[in-house]
């Protein structure tokens, strides 16, 4: 579930265990998404805000990633666990 979206911090990325590897994250954001073993993992835990990262939330098909304001933590997107 996306909330409103503040691009003014940096926020951090998680990828949880759901991840079932179908590479539409790593295809939409090549920056910040690489498959390792069948597993997406974030090419950098914090990030600058960038809309390719939410658009590779969006696209992942198990729900499996959070995007989060790395300072206060609000969530922007809620990855299942
Ligand atoms: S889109 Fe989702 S399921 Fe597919 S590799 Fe990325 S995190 Fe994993």
């Amino acid at each position: 579930m996306r909330g409103t979206v503040d691009t003014a911090r940096p926020w951090q990325i998680e990828v949880s265990h759901s991840c079932v590897g179908s590479g539409q994250c790593t295809a939409a954001a090549p920056g910040h998404f690489r498959l390792v073993d069948g597993h997406s993992v974030p090419v950098a835990q914090n990030v600058a805000a960038d809309d390719a990262v939410m658009g590779a939330a969006e696209l992942c098909p198990v729900g499996a990633i959070t995007v989060r304001d790395r300072e206060t933590g609000r969530v922007f997107i809620l990855g299942e666990n």
